[in-house]
């Protein structure tokens, strides 16, 4: 087209910015339409300045075990104002990154609502962009429980990770990944924390014996963790928030919702343009990320499936390739890792033990502790456990699911081998470089095997 794009995207996170370099890399002139900041949620508020909290309390922890290795660290203490200082510098760097990334693929920036046209352009201000292809890449909202609004008291879960105090009590709600990793960076941060989980157990969609293995370590971590819990009521008030669970009030200084995110289809035009949502407001997309709309894909948090960011940035690839004319074949979701950055840190991969024996496979365990192997003595971090699932026919990978320090590298030899149509015996012939965790993995598949040798 002369005066306008070959492809619109519309949201500059993971999904999105990951899309519009394929697009340029593709040959198609491109823009992309961002209303707050360049790198979207997941680099100004969420995984990013999440995991540069976390890796503080990691640090602290570390000097903390410094005498098991004669290291002796006198006078240890936070300076929460320092924490902040290294968070907002590590989102300045990778955000500025993206928008070098976009300078490099001469994607046009425009700083602007979008919003979709009936005609399947994109409206962004006072500009309509016309384009041929649009990709809607705007995201996810978190949304409050209990009839309750967000406030300065009652915190999402990226309030809560851009906190500028240290709470001296908090209480969150929901243990799946974010409030877990809420939980554990707080806790060894030295605040006082409640975590409530309605479920039977932390990380609801982990494999239970791996839920348990974390559990048992985030409660020595200044965490109480309140499963089964029934939150009755919560009020906030000026300077605190009082919770019922059935236990009696409690009164903390905040309290974080980590519960519940809706798709972000708030003034993006999709009535008008024929896209169609399903019941929960999600955008219904086909395999190769198309809408009900010709000429319109969605991706990442504004689609079905896991709220995760490297989701987004493959749905993105496998939209602009269609939208580019190019093959693609659709996300395989059972071959998604995800990972929770708490200490230990989880990771998985596909079927849980029980999903695998409900769905009535005959079903090959590998499973090794950590201390196994000698890496983990080596680094002080002996604590936690491989699991691998695997169907004995043909030694498929079924599914993987880690608990130690550095699960969510780890998992991703897994996922790796199965996507290259390995099974747990092409993971036990490979070599692994020693003395390092993976040769842990090495002997869970071992296990799996029948042959394990350390353990
Ligand atoms: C606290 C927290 C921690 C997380 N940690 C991890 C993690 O460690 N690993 C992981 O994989 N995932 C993590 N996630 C999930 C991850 O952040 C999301 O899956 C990911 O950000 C989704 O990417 P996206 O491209 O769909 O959109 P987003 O990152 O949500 O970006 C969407 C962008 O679109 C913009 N936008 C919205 N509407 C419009 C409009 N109409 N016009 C213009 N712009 C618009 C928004 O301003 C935003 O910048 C975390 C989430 C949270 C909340």
């Amino acid at each position: 087209m002369a005066d306008g794009y070959d492809c619109v995207v519309i949201g500059s996170g993971p999904g999105g910015y990951v899309a519009a370099i394929r697009a340029a890399q593709l040959g198609m002139k491109t823009a992309i339409v961002e209303r707050d900041r360049i790198g979207g949620r997941c680099l100004n508020y969420a995984c990013i300045p999440a995991k540069s909290v976390l890796r503080a309390a990691d640090v602290l922890s570390e000097v903390g075990d410094a005498a098991k290795f004669g290291i002796e660290v006198q006078g240890t203490s936070v300076d929460f104002g320092g924490v902040g200082t290294h968070r907002d510098k590590v989102v300045k760097t990778l955000t500025s990154g993206v928008a070098g990334l976009m300078k490099k693929h001469e994607v046009e920036v425009v700083e602007s609502h979008g919003k979709l046209t009936s005609e399947g352009n994109v409206a962004a201000g006072d500009r309509e962009l016309e384009t041929d292809k649009v990709v809607l890449a705007t995201g996810s909202v978190a949304k409050p429980l209990l009839d309750l609004e967000f406030s300065d008291r009652v915190l999402d879960t990226a309030a809560a990770w851009l906190l500028d105090e240290q709470p001296r009590r908090l209480a969150v709600i929901g243990a799946g990944a974010s409030g877990t990793e809420i939980a554990s960076a707080y806790g060894r941060l030295g605040t006082e924390v409640v975590l409530l989980e309605a479920l039977p157990q932390i990380l609801p969609l982990e494999d239970e014996e791996i839920a348990k293995a974390c559990a048992r370590e985030i409660r020595k971590q200044n965490v109480t963790i309140v499963a089964d819990a029934n939150v009755s009521s919560a009020k906030p008030g000026d300077s605190s928030v009082t919770l019922d669970w059935g236990d009696g009030n409690q009164e903390f200084d905040y309290l974080c919702i980590a519960a519940g995110r809706g798709a972000d289809t708030d003034g993006l035009g999709l009535d008008d343009a024929g896209v169609e949502t399903d019941e929960r407001g999600a955008v219904k997309v086909d395999g190769a990320m198309r809408t009900s709309r010709d000429g319109v894909y969605a991706i990442g948090d504004l689609v079905p499936g896991p709220a995760l960011a490297h989701k987004a940035s493959d749905e993105g690839v496998i939209a602009v390739e269609d939208a580019a004319g190019e093959p693609t074949r659709p996300l395989d979701h059972d071959a998604i890792p995800a990972a929770t950055f708490c200490h230990p840190q989880v990771a998985s991969f596909g079927m849980t033990e029980k999903q695998a024996r409900d769905a009535g496979h005959d079903v090959a365990i590998g499973k090794v502790p950590l201390g196994a192997v000698g890496a983990p003595t080596v680094y002080g971090d002996r604590g936690g456990m491989i699991k691998l699932v695997g169907d004995k026919r043909y030694g498929e990978l079924l599914g993987a699911h880690i608990v130690c320090a550095k699960a969510a590298d780890l998992i991703q030899e897994l996922v790796q081998a199965r996507e290259l149509e390995g099974g747990f015996t092409e993971v036990a012939h490979t070599i692994h470089a020693h003395p390092t965790f993976s040769e842990a993995v090495m002997e869970a598949a071992r296990a799996a095997d029948g042959w394990l040798v350390h353990g």
